[in-house]
């Protein structure tokens, strides 16, 4: 399947807990004011790979523990997504993903990926809500939610 990519970071240690293979999205059309990577909006920027040569990458990391996918916003590629967020499973790795949409307002057919991901950070980025002591995310709107525990207690559970 294709994929357009802002590219990707085999080793990260911002995107998460632990070492984490990071895959950056091409393509946001939110454009928050003080966004950190506005280089991922232009939804056509970015290069053309498969997700099998992503995940052929993925495979080689033996460091990391898991998989973020990020953006840009890896929701716009939500099938692309489903399929790296279910390899990384099937390798073995935990699976966090960053998107600008919040959980009560995700698109149609997200819970298909929220059944291979731990951590969603979800909401967009705010600047007037910048908060330079969170860890994992950027702004006091912004969640890192525990998927699973929200799923089985029916409400959302912030880690
Ligand atoms: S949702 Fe994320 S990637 Fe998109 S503009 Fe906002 S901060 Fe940037």
């Amino acid at each position: 399947m294709k994929i357009r990519v802002a590219g990707f970071e085999p080793e990260s240690f911002v995107d998460g807990n632990g070492i984490r293979f990071t895959i950056f999205f091409q393509g946001c059309t939110r454009r928050c004011r003080g966004c950190h990577n506005p280089q991922t909006h232009d939804l056509d920027a970015g290069i053309e790979m498969t997700t099998y040569e992503i995940i052929r990458e993925m495979a080689k990391n033996s460091l990391a523990s898991g998989i973020t996918l990020t953006g840009g916003e890896p929701l716009l590629q939500l099938d692309a997504a489903i399929e790296l967020a279910k390899a990384a499973q099937q390798f073995g790795y935990n699976v966090w993903c960053y998107t600008g949409f919040t959980y009560e307002n995700l698109p149609q057919g997200a819970d298909r990926l929220l059944d291979y991901v731990d951590v969603l950070v979800d909401g967009e980025y705010r600047e007037e809500e910048r908060d330079l002591e969170l860890l994992f995310c950027g702004s006091r709107n912004q969640r890192v939610i525990d998927v699973k525990q929200s799923r089985a207690q029916g409400r959302i559970v912030c880690r």
